[in-house]
């Protein structure tokens, strides 16, 4: 009973009280002392094993050789802000749209699909259209590799900056191909060659100077040369990936955004991974569930099926998927049911335990839904002030919309100390050690008192993260 295992961790010298959520390790010692043995699992485990006892696997292999088709590469735009990753997505989406399904209405689905003439045959290209990087990350987040390429944006006139360096690291950490798209040149003062020489300061050597990243000038503006990247896109991944898929499986793949629509219910937009989506399937995508009653693609159009690389709207959902959820399609309502219900169960069980704890950003969009809080509270700590300043200048910048505010209640250079975790607590901040650690007993006071500190080395994926936590509030307006 709770008293006795209160007692127990006494004696381990661990004061704790019976409501309280303990560290994995702690965990561990208490079971140890106690002579069990416990597991610990993570929830993509978890969600594997729940999948395994309905005899289902995500990403399950492609089955036959010879039922593999060529598929069209998945790709993210990135890039420093302003360097025009939103006005090349419009560039491209609007000098190209697929032949034949011309004059349907235009529709932001969250992806869309364009083709190209490569070797004069034509190529489809997918692209996930958000700007920026939160698809890209709110994905690999959750295990779920969404994109094949990314497009690096680099404006001509302003060369590489802080956040094109990131996004080529995190573009590299998860081992995905970039094409860089050296835009504005038709600005004065754009100096493409100097693109190309700064960036092979990181790796990135062009084509023409011997390495195999392919470099396209552009001009989103002006829709200069948005054919040959796409040419460059098409070419780099028969270079460099084998993209192939069996489109006579049943489909699997993830959810790109999806919301809640008056008249329609629950209208999420997914992309197809594998295997062939068809009105009337049945899926399961996170702890949403039902029956496809109708689709319809970039443009508006009904479809009755799609294949490998296509994004599609779905109607026929119960409820609102997330943005990353891994979708499966199953042969029974009913396994659709349960599994969606344990998920949901599980996320129940989460919420629970953390009930106790103070803001984190797991739960922050949850806490700013109910209303509990109407600002973000942060504490930075990082090994420089440049940095610390370069971080909380961007925090500040985040468009966070009207209901939030984000505020930095006190940043230094240094490690994270107990007083930065007794200010945390005060004023239910959420603390950020930049390149720094926590420092003598902080970590503990901060586990035990619930305290969410987030370490870092990356600017940008601090920004992603918190922003993430942050649109996990904005997104859903009903
Ligand atoms: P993002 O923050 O990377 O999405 O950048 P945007 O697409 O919003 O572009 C930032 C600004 O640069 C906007 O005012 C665009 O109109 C402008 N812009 C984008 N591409 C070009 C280009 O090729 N030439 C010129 N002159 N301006 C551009």
């Amino acid at each position: 009973n709770p008293a006795s295992l209160v007692a127990v961790m006494m004696n381990l010298g661990e004061m704790v009280t019976a409501t309280q959520s303990v560290s994995d390790e702690t965990l561990q010692l208490l079971a140890g002392e106690m002579n069990y043995t416990v597991q610990i699992v993570s929830p993509e485990e978890e969600d594997r094993e729940l999948l395994e006892s309905f005899d289902l696997e995500f990403g399950e292999d492609e089955g036959d050789e010879e039922d593999l088709v060529v598929r069209p590469p998945v790709v993210t735009v990135m890039g420093h802000v302003d360097h025009g990753k939103t006005r090349l997505l419009d560039a491209i989406r609007k000098t190209n749209v697929i032949a034949g399904e011309a004059g349907g209405i235009t529709q932001h689905i969250g992806a869309y699909q364009v083709a190209t003439e490569v070797n004069e045959e034509e190529r489809k290209i997918t692209f996930i259209d958000t700007p920026g990087h939160e698809a890209f990350t709110a994905m690999r987040a959750r295990g779920a590799r969404s994109t094949d390429i990314a497009i690096l944006v680099v404006a001509a006139n302003d060369g590489v900056m802080p956040q094109t360096v990131e996004a080529l690291n995190h573009a590299k950490a998860a081992d995905v191909p970039i094409v860089v798209a050296v835009n504005k040149i038709d600005v004065e003062g754009a100096d493409p060659t100097k693109v190309r020489g700064q960036l092979t300061e990181y790796g990135l050597v062009a084509e023409e100077y011997g390495g195999d990243t392919m470099f396209v000038d552009i001009s989103a503006k002006q829709g200069l040369h948005i054919d040959s990247l796409l040419e460059a896109v098409v070419l780099t991944a028969d270079a460099s990936l084998d993209l192939r898929a069996n489109p006579t499986q049943d489909a699997q793949g993830i959810s790109i955004e999806s919301r809640l629509d008056r008249g329609r219910g629950a209208v999420a937009t997914v992309l197809v991974q594998r295997g062939t989506l068809r009105v009337g399937d049945t899926m399961v995508v996170g702890d949403a569930y039902g029956r496809v009653r109708a689709m319809l693609d970039d443009n508006g159009n009904n479809v009755a099926e799609a294949g490998p690389s296509t994004p599609v709207q779905v109607l026929g959902l119960t409820n609102v998927p997330g943005a990353g959820d891994n979708f499966i399609v199953v042969d029974e309502d009913r396994t659709a049911r349960q599994i969606a219900e344990k998920r949901a169960a599980r996320e129940r069980n989460a919420a629970f335990a953390k009930r106790t704890r103070r803001v984190s950003l797991e739960d922050l969009d949850k806490v700013l839904k109910a209303g509990e809080i109407q600002q973000l509270n942060l504490i930075i700590k990082g090994d420089a002030s440049g940095s610390v300043e370069a971080l909380e200048s961007s925090l500040l910048q985040l468009d966070v919309g009207e209901e939030v505010d984000i505020r930095v209640l006190h940043r230094g250079v240094g490690a994270v100390t107990e007083s930065d975790i007794d200010l945390a607590m005060g004023s239910d901040a959420i603390v950020i050690g930049f390149n720094v650690r926590a420092a003598g007993r902080a970590a503990q006071m901060a586990e035990r008192e619930g305290v969410d500190v987030r370490y870092y080395s990356v600017i940008y994926q601090a920004i992603e993260e918190i922003e993430a936590a942050l649109k996990g509030m904005l997104k859903p307006e009903y």
